[in-house]
């Protein structure tokens, strides 16, 4: 069962959906299978998410089911870790296979079974070429490949040499089976793709039961085969494969006919999703870690407090087609920022403090003022927070010399403190370097809950905290891994952001925040939204900033904001 909401419900319009519609109007099918089949050697990014949702989405939509199969064919890659975070990311997701977890190495003796069968039928053989000899013979778009030497071995001869692979008798790379199909084939995947390689390789699951390896192509249909799928979809890059896949499954005696259909792939801008890439960034430390919140991977987005509902919405919105393109990483944080507005308190919470000293509020007294939890939802409640004669508002928010449009603190003007009083700038204290480094202010004590009875107006209204109870906390602002929109996948380093984490170490936020899960979003008044990030300790939180109050890309793209 996947995801419950109606609206996830909703079969949405798009050609993988049609094809289903007219496959089960038909006949040809009476329950849909569908399958997603991560290879686990990295963490799922927002791309997968796309897959992932076309795929256990139409289940969901259409009463059929989804597998969760591991596509896990090369034993030298794949990592425990791996398994565990695809799993833990698919289910945060909103995603559920029940039962229907399954790995392609489940199906190693039933795909050597086949690879036997096409040796006896004359439509596989063993090749001794090395891989360069074999790449060399290839060809090229324009001109056919060339017949292996071996191409012509007898069937005992094959069979006897590939059962010999099995038993390993031989060293890696020394022979391949390969599919006795057409080397003049205008489809370079048709020119006696390779079947099986020699990997003395101990696997996660089969241990050093097997020393040959199935290839992807040779694995993938038959997989699906076995397990009853129906609609077998993945995207674009395999429409070339797509011959081959129909090749084998009408070659082999296998038990249904599973028909693969192709989407076009999730590119975003500024993002690269290719997984060889996240696993350098990964690896050579220029990012924490799979988990990092500027990665585009699932475990980066939880962890930056992006709500799995926001992500299908997301993808949703972007639909399902054929043509490959680059949507804007703006959609993805409108999703983002649409879901947080309706679920996140309200709290305040100042990142660069500078300090205030309200001289007319009597020293050592205090008073609690009731700030709203969340403006459109009056059952969120209020709360209590602590006024009193010192307090710290962000350093953005006074300017000694302000421009015309500024209509924020400056000396001789009075503005609004969210939940509290007027107050007016009466001094800015400065340091010996000259920098502001204390506000002397008043406030009006008729002014309470933040309007004046006489009815006079002020143009800004300001958050705050209290100096005396505020906490100190870390917040971590977070911009775009790479500062290009279409990041080079090959020589990505230079791309890289340089300045795509920026550490707040000393900023306030209310006691309330102190407490509280990590993950729990939050909105930091006139800033953004927030998580509380697991590196926090007791005394001292750390927040993540998902996203902010309104589109920063407008501004990095050039346009007008
Ligand atoms: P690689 O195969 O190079 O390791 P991959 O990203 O294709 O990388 P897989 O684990 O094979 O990783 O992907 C699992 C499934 O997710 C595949 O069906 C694949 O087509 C799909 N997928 C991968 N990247 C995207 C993407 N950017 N958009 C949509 N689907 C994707
Ligand atoms: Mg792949």
């Amino acid at each position: 069962m996947a995801v419950t909401e109606t609206a996830a419900r909703e079969a949405g319009q798009d050609f993988i959906r049609d094809i289903i519609r007219a496959d089960l109007a038909a006949g040809r099918h009476t329950t849909v299978v569908t399958r997603f089949p991560p290879e686990p050697n990295g963490y799922l990014h927002i791309g997968h998410a796309k897959s992932i949702c076309l795929n256990f989405g139409v289940a969901e939509e259409f009463d059929g089911r989804c597998h969760l199969r591991f596509d896990d064919t090369n034993p030298t890659k794949e990592e425990r870790e791996y398994i565990d975070a695809i799993e833990r990311d698919v289910r945060w997701l909103g995603f559920d296979w029940g039962g229907h977890l399954y790995h392609a190495s489940d199906y190693f003796e039933q795909l050597y079974q086949w690879a036997e069968h096409l040796i006896r039928a004359g439509k596989a053989y063993v090749d001794d070429q090395t891989q360069e000899e074999m790449r060399l013979a290839r060809g090229t778009l324009t001109e056919a490949g060339i017949d292996s030497p071996y191409r012509g071995r007898g069937v005992a001869e094959n069979l006897d040499l590939f059962r010999r692979m099995r038993a390993g008798e031989y060293p890696n790379g020394a022979r391949v089976l390969r599919a006795k199909i057409d080397m003049a084939s205008g489809n370079i995947n048709l020119r006696d793709p390779v079947l099986y390689r020699i990997l003395h390789a101990a696997h996660p699951r089969t241990g050093t039961t097997w020393c040959i390896y199935p290839s992807y192509d040779f694995a993938h249909g038959q997989s699906d085969a076995i397990e009853g799928v129906t609609h077998s979809i993945c995207t674009l890059e395999f429409e070339d494969h797509r011959p081959l896949y129909d090749w084998f499954l009408e070659n082999l005696p296998v038990p249904s006919r599973p028909r693969q259909y192709e989407f076009a792939r999730l590119n975003l801008s500024y993002t690269v999703l290719s997984k060889r890439v996240l696993t350098e960034l990964v690896r050579s430390g220029r990012v924490g870690g799979w988990d990092d919140p500027r990665m585009p991977t699932l475990a980066g987005l939880r962890r930056r407090g992006v709500p799995p509902a926001a992500i299908r919405d997301f993808i949703k919105r972007i639909g399902v087609a054929k043509a490959n393109s680059i949507v804007d990483v703006a959609m993805l944080e409108f999703s983002i920022r649409e879901h947080l507005n309706k679920t996140a308190q309200r709290r305040m919470a100042v990142l660069r403090p500078l300090k205030i000293v309200i001289e007319n509020y009597p020293e050592g007294r205090g008073e609690d003022v009731e700030a709203v939890n969340h403006p459109e939802d009056a059952g969120a409640g209020t709360r209590r927070v602590r006024f009193g004669r010192e307090l710290f508002i962000e350093r953005d928010d006074f300017m000694e010399n302000p421009p015309k449009k500024f209509f924020r603190l400056a000396p001789g003007r009075e503005v609004r403190l969210r939940y509290a009083y007027f107050i007016t700038c009466r001094e800015a204290v400065k340091n010996k370097a000259g920098e502001v480094v204390e506000l002397r202010c008043s406030y009006d004590p008729a002014t309470r809950g933040g309007n004046a009875p006489d009815g006079r107006k002020v143009q800004a209204t300001l958050h705050w905290v209290s100096a005396a109870e505020a906490v100190p906390a870390e917040i971590r602002l977070y911009n775009p891994l790479f500062v290009r929109p279409d990041p080079n996948a090959g020589d990505f380093a230079a791309d890289l952001n340089p300045n795509s984490l920026e550490i707040i170490a000393d900023a306030r936020v209310e006691p309330a925040l102190a407490a509280g899960d990590s993950g729990d979003a939050v909105q930091f008044e006139r800033q953004g939204y927030f998580c509380r990030d697991p590196d926090s300790m007791p005394d001292r939180p750390v927040f993540n900033r998902t996203v902010g109050l309104r589109d920063s890309w407008a501004k990095v793209s050039g346009s007008a904001d």
